[in-house]
């Protein structure tokens, strides 16, 4: 069975043209990981006849800079991908991501947490984790006596949302039936596949960051359904992360995407490319004379080493 077919079922913007979207933060230039994945989202985009859309996914305003914005849509147009619909940039909208932060918190699902990140560290258990590393949020302001919570807003003190995660699950099960939460993934034949997802995982995500900005998690899911975006092309680094996207979808009532989560390139050193640490941008590889089908060729190249769903890219230097 084609993937059109099941995202037919519940076609996101009534059409059935697939959208699919590049959602780059702009923390700095891409490198040759983001080119990657934007290539193969191109591919992807022509299998299915759709549309590429461009996020920018600039809601970290400490980190995000308008000057990267500009820089990665001049790689982007570098690569062959200009965007065929006006660039939605996230920092414009906070309001929308407010609303559905209300929606969640008018059914009751989330509650405000006034812990720093070191008052969360020294009180997770050592060994809990969430997916991403990070020290698994122990409950600190779940079910706290309203007294303390009025005293600290009174005080004008800030505080994140987050999600009562055991709540959030009950209340789907109340509301859609105890069939186990699932995402569709499909391959890079197009075939779909149903997986399944576990959000609790997680433990209470937080929804609103303090300053009532939204998290990574409640944008994107936001901006895939009023995109409507069918699928989803991404990194594996951000498979885990589409259990709480599914869980927000189902909750918010949105239309659930299909995923495809490819390959990373990482570098000699076995690290992921990253803007932050300052790896090869893409820029410098032009600068040297790397020209777009170089690049384009690693999209079908086949793995190198194969360790998981990672390869190995040998960095390339035409000069020495
Ligand atoms: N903005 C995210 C990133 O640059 C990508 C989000 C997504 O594709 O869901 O890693």
């Amino acid at each position: 069975m084609p993937i059109t077919s099941v995202s037919n079922k519940s076609p996101p913007t009534g059409g059935s043209q697939a959208r699919l979207r590049l959602a780059p933060s702009p923390t700095g230039r891409l490198h040759l990981g983001h080119a990657l994945s934007a290539l193969i989202n191109v591919r992807f985009a022509e299998q299915l006849g759709g549309r590429l859309l461009i996020r920018m996914e600039d809601i970290d305003l400490a980190r995000c800079r308008p000057e990267y914005a500009r820089a990665i849509l001049e790689d982007l147009a570098w690569l062959g991908i200009r965007p065929p619909e006006p660039v939605l940039y996230q920092s414009e909208h906070f309001a929308v991501y407010r609303r559905a932060a209300q929606r969640l918190s008018d059914m009751g699902l989330l509650y405000p947490c006034f812990a720093s990140r070191q008052e969360i560290a020294l009180a997770a258990a050592t060994d809990a984790c969430d997916p991403d590393g990070a020290p698994l949020y122990p409950g600190l302001w779940r079910n706290r006596d309203a007294r303390d919570v009025e005293a600290r807003l009174a005080a004008g003190a800030p505080f994140a949302l987050r999600l009562d995660m055991a709540k959030a699950l009950s209340h789907l099960v109340e509301t859609q039936g105890d069939a186990p939460l699932s995402a569709v993934a499909f391959d890079e034949d197009l075939q779909p596949s149903a997986v399944a997802v576990d959000a609790s995982r997680w433990g209470d995500v937080v929804i609103q960051r303090k300053g009532e900005l939204p998290s990574y998690h409640l944008a994107v899911v936001v901006d895939d359904a009023r995109q409507g975006i069918t699928h989803v092309v991404r990194g594996a680094d951000l498979l885990p992360s589409t259990d709480v996207h599914r869980l927000l979808q189902a909750l918010l009532g949105f239309p659930a995407p299909a995923y495809h989560h490819h390959r990373l390139l990482l570098g000699p050193d076995g690290r992921k490319l990253s803007k932050r640490a300052g790896d090869t941008g893409l820029a410098a590889w032009r600068a040297q004379g790397l020209a777009p089908t170089d690049i384009a060729a690693l999209v079908g190249r086949k793995p190198q080493a194969l360790r998981r769903d990672v390869i190995y890219l040998l960095p390339r230097n035409r000069h020495h």
